[in-house]
C-alpha cells in the first residue's frame, strides 16, 4: 500500500434520501481523498432489493453534486473499476464464495427463520449474546453435521444460506485511524450469513469483495460499521488480501445528546435544501460535525477548497458530534454577509421571475428585475436575511405592493396628528427632483424640526406605509431604492387602504 494512490469511498443504499450522516461521511471521504491528491469514488450497495426505492441513486447523486462533492468513479459517470453497482458484481460474489466454501471457511445453512428465532429467545432467556448455534456445521468443519445429511438437503433444493465459520479463540486486532487499536475477541463474533437464499450476497461479504478489488486504501463510515470490522477482516484474511486501514466516525448527537433522529429535526439533507439553505453552508456545517482543525485556530468559515487543503482523519474527534441548527444558521448568515452582490443576484433573480409569474407588480418589470435594482436590494437587505430566498420572500415590498398593513404597530405609531403629517410630507416628496436617502432625511428633519417634533413620528408610519411591516432597513435607503413614484403611490393608497385609529 505504501507510495500507493489514495483511493476512498461512499457506499450508500439506494433506500431513500440522502441522510446528513451520510453526506458527513462523503465529505470527509471527498476532502481526505483529494487532499491526498487521490481519488474518490461512489459505489451503490443494493443487495438488499427489497429495500431499494427507485431513483434513489440519482438523487443521492444528484445531491451530492449540489454540495460540491463530485466523484471521480461512479454508476453514473464510470471508472475503471466498475461496475459501481453491487447488483451487477453478483458473479464476482458468487465466485469468491465458492472460494470460501472450497477452503473450508464457509458453509451451507439450512436453517429456517422459525429454528434460528427459537434459538434467539433461548440464548436470550439464558443471558447469552444471540448467536447462530451451528447445527450446520459440517463435520469435517469441526460441527456436527454429517456431509451425507447437507448433500440431501442440498439435491433436494431447499433454501440455503452460506455462512462464514469463524474460527474459534482468536482475536481479531486492528488499528482504527480515529479510535487506536481495537480487539476483538472471536468468541463474540457471529458466523456471519454471506449469501443470502435469494442468491444476493450480504452487505458485509460484497462490501469487502469490492473494497479489495475497487483498491480502496481508506474505509472511512460511520461508527456504526466498528463492530462489522472482525468479520471483515477476517475475510481478508481467508482470501489472503491486505485490508485497507480503517476510520470510524463519530455518531451524530441531537442537541439532547441522543442519537440524531427525525423526531428531533430533519435529517435528510433535501429537507435542508428546500428550505433555502446553501450548499456551501450545509458543507462547512457538516464538516464541522467531527472535526476542526486544532487548537489556535479561531475559523469557523472555510470553503471546499480550504476544507480539502486543511481536513485531517487525526483531527476527527471521537465523541459524538452534537447537531446544532443554530450553528447551521449563523453559517448561513455568514455566507450571505460575504457573498459577493453579483452572485446572489444571480441566485434570487429566478426566484423573483418565479414569483412574478403568479403575482402581479405594480412597478416596472424591467426596473425590478435588472441587475442594478437587485444589487441595492441585496445590499440592504444582506445583514437582515437568513436565506437566499428571503431576498424575494421576506422582502417582497421590494417588488409588489403590501398585501397588508402591521395593525400593532399602527396602533402603537399613529397619533391624531398623522394623518396630516403625511400629506404634508407627501407634497414635500412629490416636489423632489433627487430622490436620494439623504434629500429625504433632510427633508423630513427640516419638516419636523420647527413643529417641535422628532423624525420618529414620520419614519415609522412611512416605513408602514410603503413596506407593510414596521422594521427593515434604513427607512431613507429603502425609500430611495422603491423610488419616488412607488412611494408616493404607496403612501397615497396606503392612506385610504388603513382606517386608522385616529
Ligand atoms: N451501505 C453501507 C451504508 O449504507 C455502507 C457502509 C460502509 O461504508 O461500509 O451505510
Amino acid at each position: 500500500m505504501v507510495g500507493q494512490r489514495v483511493r476512498t469511498r461512499f457506499a450508500p443504499s439506494p433506500t431513500g434520501y440522502l441522510h446528513v450522516g451520510g453526506l458527513r461521511t462523503a465529505l470527509y471521504n471527498y476532502l481526505f481523498a483529494k487532499k491526498m491528491g487521490g481519488d474518490f469514488i461512489i459505489r451503490i450497495e443494493d443487495t438488499d432489493q427489497s429495500r431499494k426505492v427507485e431513483d434513489a441513486q440519482k438523487n443521492l447523486i444528484k445531491t451530492l453534486e449540489w454540495a460540491g462533492i463530485v466523484a471521480d468513479e461512479s454508476p453514473e459517470h464510470g471508472g475503471n473499476y466498475g461496475p459501481y453497482v453491487q447488483s451487477e458484481r453478483l458473479d464476482i460474489y458468487d465466485k469468491y464464495c465458492k472460494q470460501l466454501l472450497i477452503d473450508n471457511h464457509a458453509y451451507y445453512c439450512f436453517a429456517t427463520h422459525e429454528e434460528l428465532e427459537e434459538n434467539r429467545q433461548l440464548q436470550i432467556k439464558q443471558g447469552l449474546q444471540p448467536k447462530y448455534n451451528r447445527k450446520w456445521l459440517p463435520e469435517e468443519m469441526g460441527g456436527s453435521m454429517p456431509a451425507s445429511v447437507i448433500k440431501k438437503k442440498f439435491d433436494e433444493g431447499g433454501p440455503f444460506v452460506i455462512r462464514m465459520k469463524v474460527p474459534d479463540y482468536v482475536s481479531v486486532w486492528f488499528e482504527d485511524i480515529i479510535r487506536g487499536p481495537v480487539e476483538f475477541d472471536s468468541a463474540t463474533i457471529d458466523d456471519q450469513v454471506l449469501m443470502k437464499s435469494d442468491g444476493f450476497p450480504t452487505y458485509h461479504f460484497a462490501s469487502v469483495i469490492d473494497d479489495h478489488f475497487m483498491e480502496f486504501t481508506h474505509i472511512i463510515r460511520g461508527e456504526e460499521w466498528l463492530s462489522s470490522m472482525p468479520k471483515h477482516l477476517l475475510l481478508y484474511e481467508f482470501f489472503g488480501w491486505e485490508p485497507p486501514k480503517v476510520a470510524h466516525l463519530p455518531l451524530l448527537l441531537n442537541p439532547d445528546r441522543s442519537k440524531l433522529s427525525k423526531r428531533q429535526g430533519d435529517v435528510a439533507v433535501e429537507d435542508y435544501i428546500r428550505k433555502g439553505y446553501s450548499n456551501d453552508a450545509i458543507i462547512n456545517f457538516v464538516a464541522m460535525l467531527g472535526w476542526n482543525e486544532g487548537e489556535g485556530s479561531e475559523q469557523e468559515v472555510y470553503s471546499m477548497e480550504q476544507l480539502i487543503e486543511k481536513f485531517s482523519l487525526e483531527r476527527v474527534g471521537k465523541a459524538g458530534a452534537v447537531f446544532n441548527i443554530e450553528k447551521l444558521n449563523w453559517l448561513e448568515k455568514q455566507y450571505i454577509k460575504n457573498r459577493p452582490s453579483e452572485k446572489l443576484v444571480s441566485v434570487i433573480k429566478p426566484i423573483l421571475l418565479a414569483e412574478l409569474e403568479q403575482k402581479n407588480s405594480l412597478m416596472p418589470l424591467e426596473v425590478i428585475t435588472s441587475d442594478c435594482y437587485l444589487e441595492k436590494v441585496v445590499e440592504l437587505m444582506r445583514e437582515r436575511v437568513g436565506f437566499e430566498h428571503e431576498f424575494v420572500t421576506f422582502s417582497s415590498y421590494f417588488y409588489f405592493e403590501p398585501e397588508s398593513y402591521d395593525q400593532e404597530a399602527i396602533k402603537k405609531r399613529w397619533t391624531p396628528d398623522t394623518q396630516k403629517l403625511l400629506q404634508e410630507f407627501l407634497i414635500i416628496l412629490q416636489s423632489l427632483d433627487v430622490f436620494s436617502a439623504e434629500r429625504i432625511e433632510a427633508e423630513l428633519k427640516e419638516f419636523v424640526a420647527p413643529k417641535g417634533l422628532k423624525a420618529a413620528v414620520l419614519i415609522h408610519p412611512l416605513r408602514i406605509l410603503t413596506s407593510g411591516v414596521s422594521f427593515g432597513p434604513s427607512l431613507y435607503h429603502m425609500l430611495e431604492v422603491l423610488g419616488k413614484e412607488t412611494v408616493i403611490r404607496r403612501i397615497k393608497g396606503g392612506n385610504e387602504k388603513v382606517s386608522f385609529p385616529v
